[in-house]
C-alpha cells in the first residue's frame, strides 16, 4: 500500500476540491464528511491489522490475506447501492451522503493502491485476477513520490488559505 496518511490526506484533499470546485456549495459535503471520507479511505487496509490480530492475539494460523476482498469492487459497489437505498428511501436526509462518501472514499483507495502500487484483486472473490498499474514499483523511487505527496499537501494548504483564509484560525 501507499503510506496509511496517504490514502487518508488524498482522500480528503479530493473530497475538499470536489465540494469547493465542483459543488460549490461548501456545506452540501460538511467537514465531518471529510473526516469520514479519511477513515473510509483507509480502511480497506485495516485487514492488515485484523491480520495482526488474528496471529499475535488470538493465536489463529491465519495466512497472510492482505488486500483481497477489501481491495475488490465489492465495498464501493455495495456502498453505491446503499447511497441509492438511503437515497430512494431513508427519511434522514443526509443518510446517502454519508454511504456516498464511503464508496467515494473505497474507491479512492483501490484507485491509489491500483497506480501506485502493486495489483489488486478487483472482482476478488470471483477472480483472482489483479489488476494495476505499480508506478512506484516502476519508478523505483520512493523518495520521489513521498517528496511528491508533500508537495500535493503544501499545494493544497495553500489553496486552503487562499479560499477560506485558514490563518484566521490558528
Ligand atoms: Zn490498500
Amino acid at each position: 500500500m501507499p503510506q496509511a496518511v496517504v490514502h487518508v490526506i488524498l482522500t480528503i484533499i479530493a473530497l475538499d476540491l470536489i465540494r469547493d470546485y465542483a459543488i460549490k456549495k461548501r456545506k452540501f459535503i460538511p467537514l465531518h464528511y471529510l473526516f469520514l471520507g479519511g477513515i473510509f479511505g483507509l480502511l480497506p487496509d485495516a485487514d492488515i491489522p485484523v491480520y495482526w490480530l488474528a496471529k499475535n492475539i488470538l493465536g489463529y494460523e491465519a495466512v497472510w490475506f492482505h488486500r483481497t476482498i477489501t481491495h475488490s469492487l465489492l465495498f464501493p459497489f455495495a456502498a453505491i447501492l446503499l447511497a441509492a437505498l438511503a437515497f430512494s428511501f431513508a427519511r434522514k436526509k443526509r443518510l446517502w451522503l454519508f454511504f456516498a462518501v464511503m464508496a467515494f472514499g473505497f474507491s479512492m483507495h483501490l484507485l491509489l493502491d491500483g497506480i501506485l502500487t502493486g495489483y489488486i484483486p478487483l472482482f476478488y472473490p470471483f477472480s483472482e485476477a489483479r489488476f494495476g498499474i505499480n508506478l512506484l514499483g516502476r519508478i523505483g523511487w520512493p523518495a520521489i513520490v513521498e517528496g511528491l505527496e508533500a508537495v500535493i499537501l503544501l499545494i493544497w494548504l495553500y489553496d486552503l488559505d487562499r479560499r477560506h483564509r485558514l490563518r484566521d484560525y490558528l
